[in-house]
């Protein structure tokens, strides 16, 4: 392997090998600075597959940053509605506000520029600067530091801040070697040669471009690398929803704080004893009918929460404030309690046509 700020061999090797190997996915088609700006916040924490679909439906509703910046809060979560981690969506939407407002609609060049925008790290800022206007900075994912570690043989394991400066010193050191206007495909090859070729488990060294630099391939540690990481601190939490419906909608509230802030679903408490339970419902939802029988239960996964909802019917509601379910964007969650109460099958068929 070349030393930093010595030419090295790999940058074309990577280049040609995505040229010849890269995805069609529609943001490499659509390729504009605000096509790539919504891909990258999407795709944070988010598989391709999964957003491709919200990816084209974002991209119909908002086709420009005014546009965006244009639509109500609401409108933009109920796009986004079933892809998660909804803080991206209301950031995205305020840096398109700030930038349409404040920098003539059109996006910083720069990646430094990039990062004072809500919702834009320095990832993502990086992944923007190179892949729309071609400056040479590195991208540090999950994927080029599994790579990195393997390419250089390191032993720091993933996620952790050692092996993110080496993966990044060594993103330098191939972008100094890169031909003139390269940047984005220098990155977006190596975080591809990651997901399809060094993948975490079963790597394709056979189809890797950059196997005669490989220390971890000429070395036979391939399967050892990367270490691995910390695991998961899951936190379970146990929830008990209530579910009441009529002719018109169905009893349901906006969530003002924590997960899924912005997004509706039935009203809850947390779950507890059964003694308990009937007296903690009457005090957080007074006026909105007593806890029923128990329907069925569901789990759910939110970050690192491990949720259990318990569902329970409610009854002697009256009615009032009544929400249709499709007029709001519903969390996940909700949609699974509702699902699981048969509410939202009842509630479409009942719905006048
Ligand atoms: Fe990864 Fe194998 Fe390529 Fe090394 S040779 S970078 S381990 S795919």
């Amino acid at each position: 392997m070349a030393r930093k700020g010595q030419p090295s061999k790999e940058p074309g090797r990577i280049l040609d090998w995505f040229r010849s190997r890269r995805r069609d996915l529609p943001w490499r088609r659509a390729a504009n600075s605000y096509s790539t700006w919504v891909s990258e916040i999407m795709l944070q924490q988010t598989r391709v597959e999964v957003v491709i679909p919200y990816f084209e439906a974002f991209l119909d509703r908002f086709p420009t940053v005014r546009a965006l910046a244009q639509a109500s809060e609401e409108e933009v979560l109920s796009v986004w509605a079933g892809l998660g981690y909804y803080r991206r969506a209301r950031l995205l939407r305020e840096a398109a506000r700030v930038v349409n407002e404040e920098m003539d609609g059109k996006l910083p060049r720069d990646s430094a520029s990039l990062r004072g925008l809500p919702g834009i790290g320095e990832y993502t800022a990086a992944a923007i600067a190179s892949i729309a206007f071609q400056e040479r900075i590195p991208v540090v994912d999950g994927n080029v530091c599994r790579v990195a570690a393997r390419f250089l043989g390191v032993n720091d394991p993933l996620g952790s801040s050692s092996l993110r400066k080496k993966a990044r010193d060594w993103g330098e050191t191939l972008h100094v070697s890169a031909p003139e206007n390269s940047a984005g495909a220098l990155n977006e090859g190596l975080m591809e040669l990651g997901a399809m070729v060094c993948r975490p488990r079963n790597p394709r060294c056979g189809e890797c471009p950059v196997t005669e630099g490989c220390a971890a391939f000429q070395t036979g540690r391939v399967e050892d690398l990367p270490t691995k990481a910390r695991e998961i601190i899951w936190k379970d939490v146990g929830l008990l929803y209530g579910v009441a419906w009529c002719k018109s909608g169905a009893l349901l509230e906006k969530r003002e704080q924590g997960w899924n802030r912005g997004l509706w679903e039935p009203p809850s408490i947390p779950d507890g004893d059964a003694k308990v339970v009937s007296k903690a419902w009457a005090r957080a939802h007074p006026g909105r009918g007593k806890l029923g029988a128990m329907m069925g239960s569901t789990r759910h996964t939110i970050t690192s929460h491990r949720i259990l909802a318990r569902v329970h019917e409610i009854k002697g509601w009256d009615g009032r404030g009544a929400v249709p379910p499709e007029s709001v964007p519903l969390s996940s969650l909700g949609k699974k309690v509702l699902s699981l109460a048969g509410v939202l099958g009842f509630l479409i068929l009942a719905s006048p046509l």
